[in-house]
């Protein structure tokens, strides 16, 4: 089932690409594997998946273990600053960087480990109050103070748009956040590159690539649902 859908997915952001005339090569797509056992990923694995999104670091950690040594782990979860010690270092890049203390965390312990550390910054574009990430004024703000400190990268924006029935709906968040991709990349900062934009999950990840996203995160289309009440295999 794994691999059908990583099929399905693949080809569905091939064709969005088509449709506006952009490169598939330019579009990297996130299997979120949080929840799933490694079996699973095993499966997409096989099928030449290598980048794996995960939101908890205690889940991170542990499959990192179990998986093999060339996957790429994107943290795509709210990250907290006691745990940021875990992960620096063993995560290609962390999507949900939102506020200076957790940067400054991030740096200091990449300096420790004489690693750079490539983050998004995550946009909180609809405003909505249940969403974690920052205002897209407060962004560019955030993208300044960031830029100052040593071992840590800014690589571009992400953003969570909200649950709707209508991919359609997200459209505009979308363009925004490509807007504000555009604007911070105008404003020429230090270790500032706006070259991934991290938007589309399962239910509008056609639309998202229509609108350049450059990595996809996709979950249930891919594992499929997700089913909170049970432990994950491999905790038994
Ligand atoms: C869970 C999650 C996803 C994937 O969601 P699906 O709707 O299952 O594709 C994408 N991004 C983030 C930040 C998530 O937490």
């Amino acid at each position: 089932m794994v691999q059908e859908n990583l099929k399905t997915v693949r080809e569905r952001i091939e064709a969005a690409c088509r449709r506006v005339g952009r490169d598939p090569d330019e579009v990297t797509l996130i299997a979120v594997s949080k929840t799933k056992p490694v079996e699973m990923m095993r499966e997409a694995y096989d099928a030449g998946q290598r980048d794996f999104g995960e939101n908890k670091v205690q889940e991170i950690t542990r499959k990192y273990e179990e998986m093999p040594g060339d996957v790429r782990w994107h943290m795509i979860g709210h990250l907290q600053r006691n745990k940021v010690k875990y992960i620096v270092g063993q995560t290609a890049l962390i999507h949900s960087v939102d506020s200076l203390r957790l940067a400054e965390t991030i740096s200091q312990e990449a300096v420790k480990k004489d690693v750079t550390v490539p983050i998004l910054l995550e946009v909180n574009v609809a405003g909505e109050e249940s969403k974690y990430g920052v205002g897209c004024d407060e962004a560019m703000t955030l993208a300044k103070q960031i830029s100052s400190l040593p071992n840590i990268r800014i690589e571009g924006l992400m953003t969570i748009a909200p649950y709707v029935s209508d991919p359609e709906e997200n459209r505009p968040v979308f363009r925004k956040l490509r807007q504000l991709g555009v604007d911070m990349k105008g404003k020429n900062m230090n270790n500032v590159n706006v070259n991934i934009l991290s938007m589309g999950m399962t239910g509008d990840y056609e639309v998202a690539v229509e609108e350049g996203a450059t990595m996809v995160r996709v979950g249930t289309g891919i594992f499929g649902e997700r089913d909170y009440s049970v432990k994950p295999l491999e905790n038994r």
